[in-house]
C-alpha cells in the first residue's frame, strides 16, 4: 500500500510530465502575465481568456522545477471554467494551505483543492513555497491585467 506522501509525489510528477493546459492564447483578446522566481530560476506565463466574469480558457507557458510547473498545471485545471470570484477563492485557499498571509481575515472559502492538496507537503520547505506559489501570483497579475483585481 503506497502512503499518502507517495500518492502526492505521483500526482506532482504526473502534472510535471504531462502539464495540463500548456500553450499560449492570442493577446488580445486574452491577457497574459509573466512571473519569475529568481531563487530557483522558475518562469511562468499565464494566459487568461475571460468572458464577462468567467475564465473560459487558460494556458500556461514557462519552465522550471517540478514544483513550480506542476503547481501551474494544477492551478490551470482548478480555475478553468470558474467565475472570477471562485478563482479568487481558490487562490486564497491555496495560499492559506501554503501558510501565506493574504491580509484578509475573513474565513477561508470552502472550495475543493483536489489535486492541489498534493502540494501541501511543500509548506515544510520554505524555499520551495515560492516555487509552488509562482503560478498563483502570476494568475493574480493576469486577473489584474484583465481589470479583475
Ligand atoms: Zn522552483
Amino acid at each position: 500500500m503506497p502512503g499518502l506522501e507517495d500518492l502526492y509525489r505521483e500526482i506532482i510528477l504526473d502534472h510535471y510530465k504531462s502539464p495540463r493546459n500548456r500553450g499560449e492564447l492570442a493577446t488580445p483578446p486574452a491577457v497574459s502575465a509573466q512571473g519569475h522566481n529568481p531563487l530557483c530560476g522558475d518562469e511562468i506565463t499565464v494566459y487568461l481568456q475571460l468572458d464577462g466574469n468567467t475564465v473560459t480558457d487558460i494556458k500556461v507557458g514557462g519552465s522550471g522545477c517540478s514544483i513550480s510547473q506542476s503547481s501551474a498545471s494544477m492551478m490551470s485545471q482548478a480555475v478553468k471554467g470558474k467565475s472570477v470570484d471562485d478563482v479568487k477563492a481558490i487562490v486564497r485557499r491555496f495560499k492559506g494551505m501554503m501558510s501565506i498571509d493574504t491580509e484578509d481575515d475573513s474565513p477561508l472559502p470552502d472550495v475543493k483543492l483536489g489535486d492541489l492538496e498534493a502540494l501541501q507537503g511543500v509548506v515544510k520547505f520554505p524555499v520551495r513555497i515560492k516555487c509552488a506559489t509562482l503560478a498563483w501570483n502570476t494568475l493574480t497579475e493576469a486577473l489584474a491585467e484583465a481589470g479583475q483585481s
